[in-house]
């Protein structure tokens, strides 16, 4: 078997094209141009990598980004302050503060300083509970997109086994918790879990999101399983891969996604449908008041 690969970047072409339709017809009826604030904390290149590819696919779409870039000896009374005017700011739908922050800042903080209104990554604590009792405002970006991808795929949920590799907060959990959502039978591993493959070889969506190149071998994975593979890494030569040895297990799966050009760019459209459901949401309750 070769699995086919599940091309990311034409479903985030064929979502965005529409996600821009319905933002044209948002400005129309509107008068009010969706808008993002990023804030983007020292000078990492990979955050300012992230924040320049999110701010072109802002305005590929119509919607207005605005980056606020600050030391990476900010405080956090001066950080916070800087969230709050986004806050109160009537024209700004969403905010997004890119991670990781420097150490001295603490994330969890940081993200509870948002307003919930505008939580366009979905991390602060009241989006993350709303994941667990299945009712969330906006749901976390990269586990969006593999859903996404997943319907796009016609691939059925309901009633599969799930593994995920990976408990961060950002990936694991919530792509576990979105998954048993929808009614699948989820399994998450992670570093200490002892084994990995004995979870893997049952999996028939097997979602990766460990950060480790050639963590996932061919033996791991059942015959006809779908592979979503999350991990990004760069490796020595400058080649960039996923967490899964992909030549290996496309032979096995039915479907996987390539790194890159798999679940990366579904994340940033997902980042821009939110953008659009806190304009709609913010701009509907401002008419109404
Ligand atoms: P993280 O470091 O916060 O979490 C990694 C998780 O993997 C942890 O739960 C850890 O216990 C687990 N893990 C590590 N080694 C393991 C092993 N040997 N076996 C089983 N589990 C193991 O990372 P993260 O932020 O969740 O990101 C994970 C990967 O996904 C990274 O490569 C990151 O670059 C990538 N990523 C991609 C996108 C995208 O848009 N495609 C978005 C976010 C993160």
């Amino acid at each position: 078997m070769s699995a086919k690969i599940i091309d990311g970047v034409k479903h985030a072409r064929q979502l965005r094209a529409d996600l821009s339709a319905q933002i044209s017809d948002f400005v129309a009826q509107t008068g009010h141009r969706p808008k993002l604030k990023v804030i983007l904390v020292g000078s990492d290149p990979a955050s300012r990598l992230y924040v320049s590819n999110k701010a072109r696919a802002c305005r590929d779409v119509g919607i207005e980004s605005v980056t606020i870039e600050l030391s990476s000896s900010v405080t956090l009374p001066e950080l916070l302050e800087v969230i709050d005017a986004a806050n109160e700011d009537s024209t700004v739908h969403g905010i997004l503060v890119q991670l990781p922050l420097p150490p001295h800042l603490p994330v969890r903080a940081v993200l509870e300083r948002i307003s919930v209104d505008k939580d366009v990554d979905g991390f602060h604590m009241y989006n993350v509970g709303g994941l667990v009792v299945g009712s969330t405002v906006f749901s976390p970006c990269t586990p969006y997109g593999v859903q996404k991808l997943l319907e796009a795929e016609q691939i059925p949920i309901a009633g599969q086994n799930v593994v995920v590799v990976g408990a961060s907060n950002i990936v694991g959990k919530p792509t576990a918790l979105m998954l048993m959502q929808r009614d699948a039978t989820v399994c998450i591993c992670h570093a200490k879990t002892r084994d990995l493959a004995q979870f893997t070889i049952l999996a028939d969506i097997l979602v990766v999101a460990a950060g480790r190149p050639g963590l996932i071998l061919g033996p791991m994975v059942k015959t006809g399983a779908v592979v979503i593979d999350v991990g990004i890494n760069r490796l020595p030569d400058g080649r960039i891969v996923g967490d899964v040895d992909f030549d290996a297990v496309r032979q096995r799966a039915s479907h996987i996604t390539p790194v890159p050009g798999g679940v990366g760019p579904m994340t940033i459209t997902m980042l821009l449908h939110n953008t659009l459901v806190a304009a709609r949401a913010l701009t509907g309750k401002a008419l109404s008041s």
